[in-house]
């Protein structure tokens, strides 16, 4: 790139302020979707995991893996079914999301960010009792094995984090008591539940729009800002459907829950994270 020095020089004193105020503080991420699907962004979203990690952000990365388990499914000869933008899990489908999630998805995001120079450490919700759910009752409609969370236990995180690793979150739980089933976990809800549960000043959910738009065909129409109180008007008007629907409610969950800042940001454009955290450029949704 022929940038001249001096601009070079300019944009990394610019970052400075932003860096400075970060360092120690802790950032939940989470990061699915298209932004999952695209190799030249799943790389970007990695140097951006790794350089927060250099300017001392204490940094938690949960994934989830709709499409890679959508495919898997139609591999194995099932629809995938989904109820209110959550993922219908019957027994086998459990058993499709644990492999997908935990086994393929978790371990290429790791390896991802270790070929980047990171320090990465995969785990799952089960994994030191991360996450612990029980059947998720909405509305009286079945959804099997997708569980709502009971309970979160962050201590293997923070010592992921105080050993220098990026931990990499796949959202499976198990049950409480002697419920022995394992459940499958909205992995937004898991975030904003992990960034509660550690205390984060930050909850970032990167996906495949550029934030809550009033009108999914008009970009135009993107709602930077959303206070919490209109989220149940929005949700009751269809205006937010689908899988929006649980993004929009953990991230008032997370703010009510003490997370500083909760971001609906467009996982697609490269570098969403930096840009983010490191510049005064504010893109997505941001609600209040
Ligand atoms: P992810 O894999 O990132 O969790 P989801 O598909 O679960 O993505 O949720 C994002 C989707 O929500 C968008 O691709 C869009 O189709 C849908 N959606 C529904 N309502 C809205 C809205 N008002 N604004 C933006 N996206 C919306
Ligand atoms: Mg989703």
């Amino acid at each position: 790139m022929n940038i001249p020095d001096n601009a070079r020089a300019d944009i990394l004193i610019q970052a400075l302020p932003y860096i400075k105020s970060w360092a120690g503080k802790t950032v939940v991420v989470k990061y699915g979707g298209a932004a999952m699907t695209n190799e030249g962004v799943r790389q970007a979203v990695a140097q951006d995991i790794v350089l927060m990690g250099c300017v001392g952000i204490r940094t938690v990365l949960v994934h989830g893996g709709g499409p890679e388990i959508d495919a898997m499914l139609r591999r194995l000869g099932k629809e995938p079914a989904f109820v209110g933008g959550l993922r219908f899990t019957d027994e086998e489908t459990m058993e499709i999301v644990q492999m997908v999630l935990a086994g393929k998805v978790n371990k290429d995001i790791v390896a991802l960010i270790q070929r980047e120079g990171g320090k990465a450490l995969g785990i799952s919700g089960i994994d030191g009792g991360l996450l612990r759910a029980r059947r998720l009752a909405k509305g009286g409609a079945d959804l099997g094995f997708v569980g709502e969370i009971v309970k979160v236990d962050a201590a293997v995180l923070d010592c992921a984090l105080r050993d220098g690793y990026v931990p990499v979150v796949s959202t499976i739980g198990t049950g409480i008591k002697d419920d022995d089933n394992y459940y499958n976990i909205n992995a937004d809800t898991a975030a904003a539940e992990i960034a509660v549960a550690l205390g984060a000043e930050k909850l970032i959910l990167l996906t495949d729009v550029p934030g809550i738009l009033r009108d999914l065909s008009d970009e135009g129409t993107l709602v930077a800002e959303l206070p919490r109180a209109e989220i149940p008007g929005l949700v009751a008007e269809g205006v937010v459907a689908k899988g929006m629907i649980p993004k929009v409610e953990c991230c008032a969950r997370a703010i009510e829950g003490g997370v500083s800042r909760a971001h609906i940001l467009d996982g697609r454009h490269p570098h969403s994270l930096i840009l983010e955290l490191f510049t005064d450029a504010g893109s997505g949704t941001m609600i209040l």
